[in-house]
């Protein structure tokens, strides 16, 4: 019967011969790429036709379950896919493959040719090319198809991809489209089993369609992602989180977001339950995978999210971006950056509900994310007030352990106080020993803790809060609160006696002074204006060896009892050796406590000699 029809040849047009000529013979480094194409035209073809099937009763197998179907035969060395989709008219075939859809893309693929890195990207990266990679794995390629419409006619379409193609009339009862071909030796692989679901696992896993390899379905997970929020139960989007980020836990929680308007999107978002081992290179996390209708087309899309919300995994699924797009296509697309604004915001009101209504989550992705959020202060201005709404920090008003935002401190903060007060430091416990506490304890101000080593860099780029300053207590320049105003007249005794402070102390602070805010404690270390924090310093000292620490200002309290003593002391005569031993043990004292005394030795000697010379006699 073929043979009484009639075997039309067709020229492929100048253009076209150039492109296949640079799949054919590229040495292209990931040719099981090809299975993903046609899968993905194959799903395509359901697509429509179950679109079709909503408006046109007359469509032939009515009923047929849609799906997509692959055989393979490692004897014969044969591939074929076969779906029931719409299939093409004779007119379709030929305009649909024969030509290049997108104009540029020869000049694009040209472009590449010469750096295989590019290229392979180019093509992995989802470029136009499409059907025609069936020719980096096959020498003649076959097409039978019939479109699904009653009255259609089955046709045969069969090229070696060289400079010409074939189309014949053919008995065909079926709808949809079959595509058949023997492998060249080079990619016989592709004819075994294991290899194949392989490879449909990868990158076909979550296509809308049942594909049976032989029979037997190989994907097993649907698009989870396209259901109603409340059909989708948790232990199956645990599963699939675990299946997209071999993780072997739980996710924290997860969001789905169905998106309708400027862009449209759905999507399905994963809070780990662990932060990843090496937290501070959060550029090289894998976070979100792209998909266009339900295919991938970019694994990790970089652009999705911004660098500091790539904690997060999942899949983003748009109508808004076709298939076969260059990644730098991908990249530079208004809709990416409208995915990107829109996963931004959606994600952080997401954490925000989990703090104020799961404490008890909020509390354990904190613990593991803290860092990330952090990380976003500086790096996105526009969400800056909603990441800073997000941040957690302990208090002198609370328990150890509990949390306060920077709102609840302004809550609670005293009229006449005009500043957000901190203290940074390693612990809790040594922090509250902090002499520069006293003042604001008298006063009942409250402090916060900074125990995390980065705060002492995020915490200044804050800068203000709801109008108000945040700074540090360390700092000499601290406004005092107005009833401490009363300027106290320097007698010659205490001017002396801080003259002497200077002489004794001079390689090691900047300067003396009377404080004006210390309590109990005799004397307590302050940075001067240009100086940070001692938790900020010794960051900096970590990170750059060849950073000196700039010298402190010593605050000494007239008032205390041992100042007193040292002043009677001094009258009496000011050449007594122990005034100088007693000044370099309230330095040594004073670093001791803010666990910066690099070593005890001296510390101790000294604390001898004092003991024995007031135990005399
Ligand atoms: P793209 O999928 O980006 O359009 P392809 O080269 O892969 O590029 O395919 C070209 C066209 O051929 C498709 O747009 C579609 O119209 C048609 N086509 C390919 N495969 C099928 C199929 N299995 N069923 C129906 N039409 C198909």
């Amino acid at each position: 019967m073929s043979g009484e029809n009639e075997i039309r040849q067709f020229e492929y047009k100048a253009e076209m011969k150039q492109l296949l000529n640079l799949i054919v013979h590229s040495l292209y480094t990931h040719p099981e790429v090809f299975l993903r194409e046609l899968v993905s035209n194959a799903s395509d073809a359901l697509s429509k036709v179950r679109f079709l099937m909503l408006t046109d009763k007359n469509i032939i197998d009515p009923d047929k379950p849609l799906e997509i179907r692959i055989d393979v035969d490692n004897k014969q060395q044969t591939f074929s896919i076969e779906d029931n989709g719409i299939g093409m008219t004779d007119d379709e075939l030929v305009n649909n493959i024969g030509t290049i859809a997108r104009s540029g893309t020869l000049e694009f693929l040209k472009s590449m040719q010469g750096n295989q890195k590019l290229f392979d990207e180019a093509l992995i990266g989802r470029f136009g090319v499409g059907f025609y990679s069936v020719f980096m794995v096959a020498d003649e390629v076959t097409v039978e198809t019939r479109h699904a419409r009653a009255d259609s006619k089955g046709f045969r379409w069969r090229s070696t991809g060289e400079g010409a193609f074939t189309i014949e009339e053919i008995e065909k009862k079926t709808r949809g489209t079959r595509i058949y071909f023997k492998l060249k030796d080079t990619a016989k692989e592709f004819s075994l089993d294991y290899k194949v679901k392989d490879i449909i696992n990868k990158y076909s896993n979550f296509a809308d369609f049942p594909i049976l390899l032989d029979n037997e379905k190989v994907n097993k997970v649907t698009a989870l992602w396209h259901r109603k929020t409340n059909e989708i139960k948790e232990s199956e989007a645990n599963d699939f989180y675990k299946f997209i980020t071999n993780d072997f836990d739980d996710p924290l929680g997860f969001l789905h977001l169905s998106i309708e308007g400027n862009v449209n999107f759905k999507a399905l978002i994963f809070i780990p339950s662990q932060a990843p081992l090496d937290i501070y290179r959060i550029e090289d996390q894998k976070s979100l995978n792209l998909y266009a209708n339900k295919v991938l087309i970019q694994a990790d899309a970089r652009e999705l999210l911004p660098d500091y919300l790539k904690f997060v995994k999942g899949v983003v699924d748009t109508t808004d971006l076709p298939l076969n797009v260059s990644r730098e296509v991908t990249q530079s697309s208004p809709a990416m950056a409208r995915i990107n604004n829109i996963l931004t915001s959606e994600i952080l009101a997401f954490l925000e509900k989990w703090a104020q209504n799961e404490k008890d989550k909020y509390r354990a992705f904190y613990g593991h994310f803290s860092r990330f959020l952090k990380a976003g202060i500086t790096m996105d201005f526009k969400s800056r007030d909603k990441i800073i709404n997000l941040l957690r920090f302990e208090s002198t008003a609370l328990a150890p352990g509990e949390w306060t935002t920077l709102k609840e401190y302004t809550g609670r903060i005293k009229p006449f106080q005009k500043d957000i007060y901190y203290l940074a430091g390693q612990k809790r416990d040594t922090l509250e020993k902090n002499p520069n506490l006293e003042y604001f304890r008298k006063h009942e101000v409250e402090v916060l803790f900074l125990t995390d080593p980065v705060d002492a860099f995020v915490v200044p780029a804050i800068a203000d809060y709801d109008g108000k300053k945040i700074v540090s207590i360390e700092k000499k320049e601290i406004g005092l609160f107005p009833e401490d105003k009363i300027e106290r007249p320097e007698d010659n005794l205490s001017k002396s006696l801080i003259g002497l402070f200077k002489d004794v102390l001079k390689d090691r602070v900047e300067n003396v002074v009377i404080s004006k805010r210390l309590v109990e404690s005799p004397v307590t270390l302050v940075t001067g204006k240009d100086g940070a924090d001692p938790q900020m310093e010794r960051m900096m000292e970590l990170m750059n060896r060849g950073f000196v620490r700039p010298k402190k200002i010593m605050e000494v309290n007239m008032e205390h009892p041992l100042i007193k003593n040292l002043a009677q002391v001094y009258m009496a005569s000011n050449a007594n050796p122990l005034l100088g031993s007693c000044i370099l043990q309230l330095y040594d004292g004073a670093l001791l406590l803010e666990g910066d005394l690099p070593t005890s030795a001296d510390f101790v000697r000294r604390m001898t000699e004092i003991m024995e010379a007031a135990t005399q006699k």
